[in-house]
């Protein structure tokens, strides 16, 4: 059996070419897993009206909650960039909703990754704890 997990980071680096980021020109991917072994990628898609973007990490949180996802175990993040790319503040507070022990993976163009939990990243987050 093949070790999903372990395939993000690769999965990652391969959705960021689908990226539609004619404006910015910062192609992101991601790669997201269910904790039924599933996974679903997600890229960023700009608009001419610049608010209407979307990241990778909500794209691909979109597309598995669409299809009747909402545990999720992991995700993975890549761009362009030789450092590390981290999700936004807006993706952060988006993937929270869904439990703020998702490992979220930073990937380099290189492979490199750096390991991180959400709540890490969203220490005191505003959550459905708090409705
Ligand atoms: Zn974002």
């Amino acid at each position: 059996m093949t070790d999903l997990r372990s395939t993000l980071p690769a999965r990652a680096l391969a959705a960021r070419d689908m990226a539609y980021a004619p404006y910015s020109k910062f192609r992101v991917g991601s790669a997201l897993l269910t904790a039924d072994g599933t996974v679903y990628t997600g890229c960023n898609v700009e608009n001419a009206s610049y608010g209407g973007a979307i990241c990778a990490e909500r794209t691909a949180v979109v597309k598995a909650v669409s299809e009747g996802h909402q545990k999720f175990t992991a995700i993975a993040v890549a761009s362009d960039l030789t450092t590390f790319c981290s999700p936004c503040g807006i993706c952060r507070q988006f993937m929270s909703e869904f439990g703020t022990d998702l490992e979220v993976i930073m990937v380099t163009t290189d492979g490199q990754t750096s390991i991180h939990t959400l709540d890490s990243l969203l220490p005191y987050s505003f959550g459905p704890k708090d409705l």
